[in-house]
């Protein structure tokens, strides 16, 4: 595309401006965006869109692509969680978001699928502040607070960045002056990938009831297996925790980002039995616990809620 091109079609399609950038390291970063249009109402743990042109430049070392000339015309979009930073100068923040939005975002460097190599977060990743993009207006989502009640446990548990929409339910929690315990697990590789911990950390000093848990697999210092949220719910880690044992009769589990720690079951059409996948995901463990999960097919929802970022 000609420079005239490029230029009228962000002019056409960009929305919404970046206004602050935070990056933990290169490839993770805390993105503010203030749209141009209201932001309609919405519930925390709900996801709206971003997008970028495919004549927009992509971030270096990431799989190259091969585009078309058609291809490069058009706009790549991709769903995003909306986070929440929950403090402000040490205290609980006021509003929920109403003039910009949060996300929490990692760099993809290389598709799952070699033929598909990754479109949006190459190029997210080039964006500075004051740049423009598109941003979906329509927020929507099921993985929401709906069904709790104030006397109920609350448990989130993330792999990466699936720990965006359980910051902005955080935030739910806490300004509505939930008191029953919260517990909050994020799964990444390294500490440095723990992108809102010092916010959790002074959470922890400010609200008993809430606890953070950050598990490191790739860290040096840890022993050669590594340890997973699996793991801290088989080892009844997580139980303890909770004073001892988990209470499915009151206690809702929030689970978002990699499907493998999720494990969706799926019904086998010639037995109509449910299989869950291998290796053994969480949902897998906490219905064998007495937990049971939302089935969106049937319409039922249990107290297992789920996110699947792929
Ligand atoms: C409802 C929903 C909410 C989402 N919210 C977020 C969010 O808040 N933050 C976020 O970073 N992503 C989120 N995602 C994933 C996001 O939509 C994109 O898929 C991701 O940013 C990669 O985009 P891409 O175009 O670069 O690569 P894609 O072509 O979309 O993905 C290529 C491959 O990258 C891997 N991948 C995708 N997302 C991630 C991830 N988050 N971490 C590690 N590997 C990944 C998968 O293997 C996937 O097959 C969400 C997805 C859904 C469905």
């Amino acid at each position: 595309m000609s420079p005239e091109e490029v230029t009228e079609a962000r002019a056409r399609r960009y929305n919404g401006t970046v206004i602050s950038i935070r990056k933990p390291h290169p490839e993770l970063m805390i993105l503010r965006v203030q749209p141009d249009f209201s932001i309609m109402p919405h519930r925390a743990g709900q996801y709206c869109t971003l997008g970028l042109g495919n004549w927009e430049p992509r971030f270096p070392g990431c799989q190259e692509e091969n585009l078309s000339e058609s291809d490069e015309a058009k706009l790549v979009r991709r769903a995003y969680s909306l986070s929440h930073s929950i403090l402000e100068n040490g205290e609980l923040i006021k509003e929920p978001h109403t003039k910009s939005l949060e996300f929490y975002i990692t760099l993809v460097r290389e598709g799952s699928n070699p033929q598909k190599p990754p479109a949006l977060t190459p190029r997210l990743f080039m964006l500075r502040e004051g740049e423009r993009l598109n941003v979906g207006e329509r927020i929507t989502g099921h993985y929401t607070l709906e069904f709790t009640k104030p006397e109920d446990t609350i448990i989130f548990l993330g792999t990466g960045t699936g720990e965006a929409p359980h910051n902005y339910m955080i935030w739910e929690l806490l300004h509505k002056g939930h008191s029953a315990p919260i517990v909050h697990v994020n799964c990444v590789r390294y500490k440095k990938d723990l992108g809102y911990l010092d916010i959790h950390n002074e959470l922890m000093k400010k609200f008993r009831n809430y606890t953070y848990v950050p598990l490191t697999t790739r860290e040096n210092s840890q022993s050669s297996k590594k340890f997973y949220i699996q793991d801290l719910i088989r080892t009844g880690q997580l139980a303890e925790l909770l004073g001892g044992k988990l209470e499915p009769e009151r206690t809702h589990v929030y689970l978002c980002g990699n499907p493998s720690m999720i494990g969706v079951p799926i019904k086998n059409p010639q037995t109509n039995q449910k299989e869950y996948p291998k290796p053994q995901g969480v949902i897998e463990i906490l219905e064998g616990l007495g937990f049971q999960s939302d089935n969106s097919a049937a319409k039922n929802r249990g107290n297992i809620h789920f996110e699947e970022y792929w």
